[in-house]
């Protein structure tokens, strides 16, 4: 029988528990046994499930109190001195500390640096090493949850991030430090951690090594058989799994490591993997990761069979079958969407559905297409629907295409635009502004969600976020910022906010996905043509505007960052649908300008990670996504000052593409990094102007003035300080008013006494 196993099921729960959970213990209102008592009844809830469905092996590891990388950091004991780490078993409170920069007991500080999950929405925490770092296998949670899963009577199958793979993703801040000299320190540690689990009795372990659809130089290529020929254990098999991208030039390193089996996306990879079946041993498995995990669409179960048929006939029982990856990067069940369009549904599988497919697709294989004849029939009939509508969908659209020049371009360069901004807007230097939203207080959601569920009724609800925006500029105006927002009280989610006012989305009530730590998303699903029936942000930004005379910048969210944050229609290439989006905002922005807002934001928080993973793809995605950005931006006049917000994004590799945006105004994240991205912009001088972020609004800290002041200060001599900005590096909707204030106020004291201090290049005060 052809085996079924899943790279990771979700581990927020169907209604974020996980997430419920974690913060009732942040807040000191429930009890670490409590929070334990969580996690055990949520894995075993999710074996539950997966083994319902069939599945022979079953993840364990996948669960995580925030982060599976820190997981492995935590077990490894790659603790950075600074948490006062005692050496023992990592506790819950220096885990925590790690991610958050606190925890219940303890000083608060600095966390540890948090990015994104190769192309995903997902954040881990980078690991942090230094030269000479010692190993030492320092938790025991992975092993405890194996025997969890034992003692409820399944068979599991281990995964962890692979050695290489958590190297690659750590970091250093020692210059010239070559990470590979770690690995004799730390693969003896990680062999133990192996041998520990072959010690309970588990037969098969998967290794997750995704940066193998990387572009990775020679040595590291070459480390990869070299550390696995040290891994040797034998009675523990290893499956190492790649995924998010075909393997290229790293086939043969993959195909030639000594494990009992490859896992691969056939998702994104699906080509080579008849190469990789010539290469394999007669004694390895190849799980074909031929589910997408990536996206909410039901599978071509036909396409599917007959591509599987043939790895069968190939491999026989060597053949597994799975989700292309970790199933944490989709809603958990379709079952909570009854509202949902039934005609729409019928396209969908989340992380349930997807395991049934799979079901269906082993069935088909062992016991022959016959046998599921009924269950064929419907998902070709739901197949076919799909394909006849979105074929309709893209007849109507067929007269777009890629936009011309006249779309593209503001009317004058920055240098001029600057001269017209400068008299509309009448700033300060070294303005002050935010990135947009405020604290989403209790209150606000609970108008929100009563709205939503018809409790409340419109007026009372616009009611409702009138004052939270009257509440927002007051406090703005009090705290002396001069460039304010409305706050984004009326929005649950950048993004989905978005999704529910522009046609050819859909949202969802529960299709929550983990962005990091507690923090979940619902991207909404970006199923057709997209347009904007009516005006989405005008109202509110006008209001605001007429509660103060100071300038207020409308906020949007750009078109790669909605693109690249939905789950996104796979019928036609990702640029048109791009630009289809870019179209619609463009209006928006028009709107916003005619109703006499002077500045407006266009958030691209996404741009970075849409960035495809191998290098020779970049130029091409880039392309579109800055036409599409311009597209959205470009129709204002020169007065009317375009800005746009990036965070958690290494930008080194994209500063060209940054500066084609031609935004007038970038606010970045930098503070995390420890302005690191600052040295950038000695060999890159930026044109317009920039606000890099002064503090991490990620923490509850708050920060100080002469923080902030020595960080402008380091700002100021690579950037022209006519042109810095000075504003917290993100948005403040998960942070507490007293907290914002605080940070605020320190803030603006920070721009006062810049100014105070007539930096050289830096106009007189005002
Ligand atoms: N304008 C958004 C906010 O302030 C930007 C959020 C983001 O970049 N992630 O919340
Ligand atoms: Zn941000």
């Amino acid at each position: 029988m052809t085996l079924l196993h899943n790279p990771g099921f979700p581990r927020i729960g169907a209604h974020r528990e996980l997430k419920h959970a974690l913060e009732a213990y942040w807040l000191g209102a429930s009890s670490e046994h409590e929070l334990e008592q969580a996690g055990i009844a949520l894995r075993a809830r999710h074996w539950r499930a997966q083994a319902d469905k069939g599945l022979d092996l079953l993840p364990v590891g996948d669960f995580s109190w925030y982060d599976t990388v820190l997981d492995l950091s935590a077990a490894l004991g790659a603790i950075p001195p600074r948490f006062g780490w005692s050496g023992d078993e990592v506790d819950l409170d220096t885990y925590f500390r790690m991610a958050r920069g606190r925890g219940a007991t303890g000083a608060a500080v600095a966390a540890c640096e948090m990015t994104k999950w190769f192309d995903t929405n997902y954040h881990y925490i980078v690991p942090e090493l230094q030269a000479g770092q010692s190993f030492r296998l320092s938790s025991r949670r992975l092993f405890q949850q194996v025997e969890e899963a034992q003692a409820l009577g399944y068979r599991v199958k281990p995964t962890l991030p692979g050695p290489l793979t958590w190297l690659w993703l750590a970091k250093s801040h020692q210059a010239g430090f070559d990470k590979l000299s770690l690995l004799d320190a730390l693969l003896p540690v990680y062999g133990e951690l192996l041998q520990g689990l072959q010690a309970l009795g588990v037969e098969w372990v998967q290794i997750d090594e995704p940066i193998l659809a990387l572009d990775l130089p020679p040595q590291w290529q070459q480390a990869f058989a070299q550390s696995y020929h040290r891994l040797c254990t034998r009675g523990l098999n290893k499956l190492v799994a790649v995924y998010f991208g075909p393997l290229q030039d790293n086939l043969s390193v993959a195909c030639d490591l000594p494990v009992e089996g490859l896992h691969l996306d056939a998702v994104r990879g699906g080509d080579e993997l008849p190469r990789v079946i010539d290469r394999l041993s007669p004694y390895q498995v190849l799980s074909i990761g031929i589910v997408d995990g990536r996206n909410v669409w039901r599978t071509d179960l036909d396409r599917a069979l007959q591509y599987l048929q043939m790895a069968h006939q190939r491999l026989g029982e060597r053949l597994w079958l799975a989700p292309s990856c970790s199933l944490q990067h989709v809603p958990v069940d379709l079952d909570d969407e009854r509202q949902l369009d039934p005609g729409l549904r019928t396209w969908l599988a989340f992380a349930a559905q997807k395991l049934d497919e799979l079901a269906l697709l082993r069935q088909a294989l062992d016991d022959g297409p016959d046998s599921v004849r009924a269950e064929l029939q419907a998902a070709r009939e739901a197949m076919a629907i799909r394909r006849a509508t979105m074929r309709q969908n893209r007849d109507a659209d067929a007269a777009h295409g890629i936009p011309d020049n006249a779309l593209t371009q503001r009317i004058s360069p920055y240098p001029q635009r600057a001269e017209a901004q400068r008299r509309a807007l009448n700033l300060p230097p070294f303005p002050t502004t935010t990135i947009g939203s405020f604290p989403q207080t209790a209150e606000i959601r609970r108008a929100r969600r009563d709205f939503h569920q018809g409790t409340l009724d419109e007026a009372a609800y616009r009611e409702t976020i009138r004052a939270e925006i009257r509440r927002a500029i007051r406090a703005q105006e009090t705290l002396g910022l001069d460039l304010l927002v409305h706050g984004e009280a009326e929005r649950n989610d950048m993004v989905e906010y978005f999704g529910e006012h522009l046609a050819g989305f859909a949202v969802t009530r529960n299709g929550w996905v983990q962005s990091y730590g507690s923090r979940c998303v619902k991207p909404p699903l970006l199923y057709g043509d997209v347009g904007r029936p009516h005006a989405i942000t005008l109202e509110w930004t006008r209001y605001a505007q007429s509660l103060t005379d100071k300038p207020v910048k409308g906020m949007l969210t750009g078109p790669v960052t909605l693109l690249n944050w939905s789950f996104v229609r796979d019928d036609q290439p990702r640029w048109q649908t791009c630009l289809q989006i870019a179209q619609a905002l463009r209006q928006e922005v028009l709107d916003l300008e005619a109703a006499g807002i002077n500045a407006i934001q266009i958030d691209e928080a996404a741009l970075r990670e849409g960035l495809p993973l191998r290098q020779a793809d970049w130029q091409t995605y880039l392309d579109w996504a800055v036409t599409a950005f311009r597209v959205a931006a470009a129709g204002v006049a020169d007065r009317t000052q375009i800005h746009t917000h990036m965070c958690y994004s290494e930008f080194n590799d994209i500063m060209a593409a940054i500066a084609a945006m031609d935004a007038d105004v970038i606010t970045i994240e930098t503070s995390r990094s420890n302005m690191e991205l600052l040295d950038l912009f000695q060999h890159f001088a930026y044109p317009n102007e920039i606000g890099p972020g002064v503090y991490d609004i990620h923490s509850p800290n708050v920060p100080r003035t002469e923080q902030m002041v020595a960080l402008l200060k380091r700002a100021a001599q690579v950037i022209d300080p006519q042109r810095l900005w000075v504003n917290p590096d993100c948005g403040l909707k998960t942070r507490a008013w007293p907290e914002v204030e605080a940070a605020l106020a320190n803030m603006v004291q920070a721009a006062q006494q810049l100014r105070a201090e007539r930096l050289p290049g830096a106009s007189p005060p005002a």
